[in-house]
């Protein structure tokens, strides 16, 4: 299995949209595809159509039992989405109180890289969509990943996020193995905004290694495709967006990423 963790610690810069679209496009292509919603907003859990405010059974179970997973469970979390090669671990609002937990002191920092090692073999690919905050769900993602994707929003400020993204990453790279490849990805582009060229324009010049060189330009039918509760190439396999994910997904599926140096 391919585990991959999306992750920045900013909101509204595209995280679950590149989640549901990448492994929509993964689900298209027969591949089997569980997508873990580690968020404790729950905007990927409502998207598939079910309320994180009042699911009774969800990821945040898993964190219950001192750090060690019961065999079964995460099997048991499962819920079938709009696609049917797509299987959801659903977030909760509970999983908030985990947040700004710290990961060292809890021992909890591994229970997703446990949970996903049970889904092995039913899995071809997993996909994380990580909370914008430093705590036990970060660094459970970016442990349990091969390969992390880090939406930036092209628009000023959004530098700012990804800076700390990198220290904490780096932070997390001292109780890794290997040190966690990753792939910086421009998101919401605009052609026509003097922010979205400037911005993308220091991507290449401040990460040339990291960069995506495309971008994900706005695309209403990204929105409009949330709201029908579908993957985005189910909504519209041709759109603007979809097109870009799908260039995205043959350059994450093809390049193996670099790796920063601590
Ligand atoms: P995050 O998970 O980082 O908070 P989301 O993926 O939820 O970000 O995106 C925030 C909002 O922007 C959502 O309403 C989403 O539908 C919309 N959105 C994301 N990417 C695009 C895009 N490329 N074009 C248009 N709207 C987008
Ligand atoms: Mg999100």
């Amino acid at each position: 299995m391919k585990v991959w963790a999306v992750a920045n610690q900013k909101g509204g810069v595209g995280k679950t949209t590149t989640s549901i679209a990448l492994a929509g496009l993964l689900a298209d292509a027969g591949k089997r595809v569980v997508v873990v919603d580690l968020d404790p907003h729950g905007s990927m859990t409502s998207y598939f159509g079910h309320d994180p405010d009042t699911l009774e059974h969800s990821c945040f179970d898993l964190f219950l039992h001192q750090g060690n997973v019961p065999p079964g469970l995460p099997k048991q979390l499962l819920h079938g989405t709009s696609h049917e090669n797509i299987s959801l671990l659903p977030s909760s609002t509970a999983l908030a109180t985990l947040e700004r937990q710290s990961p060292g002191q809890s021992g909890l920092g591994l229970v997703i890289a446990k949970s996903l090692a049970q889904l092995w073999e039913d899995f071809d690919h997993a996909i994380i969509d990580s909370p914008p905050l430093l705590g036990v769900l970060m660094v459970n993602a970016l442990a349990a990943s091969q390969q992390l994707v880090i939406p930036v929003q092209t628009e000023f400020l959004a530098v700012k996020g990804l800076e700390r993204m990198i220290t904490t990453l780096a932070m997390i790279n001292r109780s890794r193995k290997q040190a966690l490849p990753y792939t910086i990805v421009p998101t919401l582009f605009d052609r026509r905004t003097q922010a979205s060229m400037s911005t993308l324009r220091v991507l290449r010049n401040t990460y040339p290694e990291h960069l995506w060189p495309a971008y994900i330009p706005v695309d209403t039918r990204l929105r409009d495709a949330s709201r029908a509760g579908r993957t985005p190439s189910q909504f519209d396999a041709g759109s603007r967006g979809v097109i870009a994910y799908r260039a995205l997904l043959k350059h994450l599926l093809s390049h193996q990423p670099a790796a920063q140096v601590a």
